[in-house]
């Protein structure tokens, strides 16, 4: 039987390299995001009967459409890997503008349940019965950078999420996990190459990992039976500040 997955955020990054990877390796892949050409050029990347389709993950009407338009093409759907995020301007917390600090929420937490209680509707109603759902957590999930504060609170409650949503999904066969990744080498660590903000004010560039290292993670998260979950990996370069608490 097709292995259907949809990927939220799959025009670039992260998204972009797991589900082309996702596709190579027998997956039907869903590529969703708000970029129609973006999405539809990973989507002819990834061939087979991979598509795109465009959702604004922090519109919960616009999520709706995206999981009547799965059910209708296909009948069900196997993987949610929730991947869309987006950060905010580096800011001191008082500074923060009260529209960037709602963004990141409607996107990294709000996007993430809508997606997650789509997924689980029509995970529990199909048959089989069951599926996977990944979340993108993040090293920020665990501890903050300096300015951070609407993207680690975003992100500390996706690991919320995510407990919740694996306890929940028990009972429908939803095995639900998270993926934690530090400095994985895409537009959004930017900063990591020009020199990151540190704790003490100094600025560092750190080192970065290939994306294609977390692909291969949510691959082998992805490949498990039901019957076996990873509830968190984290995925990091080696050598960037985390460890020891540098
Ligand atoms: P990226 O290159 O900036 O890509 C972000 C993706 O999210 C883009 O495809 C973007 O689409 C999509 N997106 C943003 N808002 C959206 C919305 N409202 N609806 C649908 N899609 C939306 O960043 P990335 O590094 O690949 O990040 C992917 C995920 O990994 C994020 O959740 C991020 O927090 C997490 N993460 C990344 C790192 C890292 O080191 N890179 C570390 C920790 C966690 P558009 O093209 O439409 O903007």
């Amino acid at each position: 039987m097709k292995q259907i997955a949809v990927v939220t955020g799959a025009g670039r990054g992260v998204g972009r390299v797991t589900a082309i990877t996702l596709a190579k390796n027998g997956w039907t892949v869903v590529m969703a995001g708000r970029d129609k050409a973006a999405i539809d050029a990973v989507a002819k990347e990834a061939g087979g009967e991979s598509v795109g389709i465009v959702c604004d993950v922090s519109n919960p009407e616009s999520v709706k459409s995206l999981f009547a338009e799965i059910k209708s093409k296909f009948g069900r759907v196997d993987l949610l890997f929730n991947n869309a995020g987006v950060v905010a301007p580096g800011v001191p917390l008082e500074d923060v503008k009260i529209e960037d600090w709602q963004n990141v929420i409607n996107v990294n937490i709000s996007g993430v349940f809508y997606c997650t209680q789509q997924a689980f509707a029509l995970m529990k109603s199909q048959k089989p019965m069951g599926g996977r759902i990944i979340n993108n957590g993040s090293i920020s999930a665990h501890v903050p950078r300096p300015n951070s504060s609407a993207y680690t609170a975003s992100k500390h409650a996706v690991t919320g999420l995510t407990k919740t949503a694996s306890l929940d999904g028990r009972k429908f066969d939803i095995a639900v996990g998270q993926i934690d990744i530090g400095n994985a080498n895409t537009d959004m660590a930017e900063q990591m190459r020009v020199g990151a903000t540190q704790p003490d004010g100094s600025k560092l560039i750190e080192p970065t990992i290939d994306p294609q290292n977390v692909a291969d993670a949510v691959l082998y998260m992805a490949s498990l039976p039901l019957s076996a979950n990873v509830p968190f990996i984290t995925v990091m370069a080696t050598k960037m500040p985390y460890t020891g608490r540098g």
